[in-house]
């Protein structure tokens, strides 16, 4: 857009400087083209463009990156966590604690894998599941506790551990946005029975669509993830059939991952590091224009644990005092926002006849009226930065500068 032409200008933003989307990826995703292209065609080439060569080299890249002994490929990160869930046993009516305070997909893949959600409250500076309010959520049917590691950092996990080690719960990790974060050296999703990682374009490791992965160190679960994403084919099954390609003895779905997702994935992965310590920079570069604009009640807070846990920032997130208003003005001016996650999952209209109550946990409800994302993606330059946080300073203080 050329603010000096003629004619009609788009929305009310009488700024001069340029929008800021919420998430781009065209200029980085620029770099690491060449490498990209070349995978797409031999995908091209190789004539199988779903569950082919290129997934098959996606997994044991991750799984080198990430230290799992197996990383199973499938089409999203909530596939991933459906399967996983089935993979390791959960049955019909078993109940999995998790947070109120998270992406849906946290509690609907427990219904879609056939058990039932158990909701308990968050710590209000870390936004993740709370030890005590986990441990109070437990009943004799829980079988499983499964923490989200959320925005920027880990979930408290030697407390978790604590908590499903005395109740003898399966812990399983909702680790679809932690790709990089580790705990004591061991990356997210392999602290417990297993995680996940989603690669929707927008995460950390962004695919150009959707795709997903299971990480365990459990070679029994690995398999019948593996299983499960195919319709249930093992190469056990198979073996009774000879000449039939087809015989299974799980339920299973079609969760494969499309071979071109993977070119992309493996074309992008050498510049991960890369990408992670930019985002560490970026959320500094925020923090430090950030902390003393008044109306904003919180900026990203990394816990003190006693582990050594590397942190990524996946989102920017902060809380703010009139959050929708402050949403509304900055779209007004050309910056995008997210709100992550408006709604707590106990108050979501399809869990209704779960039968909780608005109140019962006040600080998953007070994050949803409060928080939002910021522009947060590999694009980002130091003048969007200026715009973004001069922008947030003029909406409290009318006044762009301090
Ligand atoms: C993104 C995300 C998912 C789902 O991943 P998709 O690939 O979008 O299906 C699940 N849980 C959390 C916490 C997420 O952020």
């Amino acid at each position: 857009m050329n603010p000096t032409a003629a004619g009609p200008v788009t929305g009310p933003a009488p700024d001069r400087s340029r929008p800021v989307p919420f998430f781009t990826q065209a200029a980085s995703f620029e770099e690491a083209w060449p490498d990209i292209r070349a995978r797409v065609t031999e995908v091209i080439d190789d004539g199988k463009y779903s569950h082919g060569r290129q997934v098959g080299r996606w997994e044991e890249a991750l799984a080198e990156w990430t230290g799992a002994r197996h990383c199973v490929a499938v089409n999203s990160g909530t596939d991933a966590l459906v399967l996983l869930l089935r993979a390791c046993g959960l049955g019909p009516g078993d109940e999995v604690v998790v947070p109120a305070f998270s992406f849906f997909a946290t509690a609907s893949s427990v219904v879609l894998a056939g058990g039932r959600p158990v909701f308990a409250d968050i710590d209000p500076v870390t936004y993740t599941l709370d030890p005590g309010s986990a441990a109070d959520a437990v009943t004799a049917r829980t079988t499983m506790l499964m923490p989200v590691h959320l925005f920027c950092q880990l979930a408290d996990m030697s407390a978790l551990t604590r908590v499903a080690e005395r109740h003898g719960l399966t812990l399983v990790e909702d680790s679809a946005e932690a790709i990089g974060m580790r705990w004591n050296g061991v990356h997210a999703g392999l602290l417990g029975a297993g995680g996940v990682l989603s690669f929707f374009p927008t995460k950390t490791l962004g695919a150009l669509g959707d795709a997903g992965a299971v990480l365990t160190d459990d070679p029994r679960i690995a398999e019948r993830v593996a299983a499960l994403r195919h319709h249930g084919r093992t190469a056990r099954t198979l073996a009774h059939f000879p000449g039939i390609s087809s015989a299974t003895e799980l339920n299973g779905v079609n969760s494969k991952m499309d071979d071109l997702q993977a070119a992309v994935l493996l074309g992008k992965l050498p510049r991960l590091e890369g990408a992670v310590r930019r985002r560490a920079a970026l959320a500094a570069a925020y923090t430090e224009r950030l902390r003393d604009v008044p109306g904003l009640l919180r900026l990203p807070t990394l816990a003190a644990r006693a582990a050594a846990t590397e942190a990524v920032f996946y989102v920017y997130l902060v809380e703010a005092e009139r959050r929708d208003a402050l949403v509304s003005f900055l779209a007004d001016h050309g910056v995008g926002t997210e709100t992550y996650y408006p709604v707590p999952l106990h108050l979501q209209p399809c869990f209704a006849e779960l039968g909780y109550r608005r109140g019962q946990f006040p600080h998953a409800e007070a994050a949803c009226g409060r928080t939002l994302a910021l522009p947060f993606h590999p694009d980002l330059t130091d003048a969007d930065l200026d715009t973004v946080c001069g922008l947030v300073r003029r909406f409290f203080t009318g006044r762009a500068a301090a």
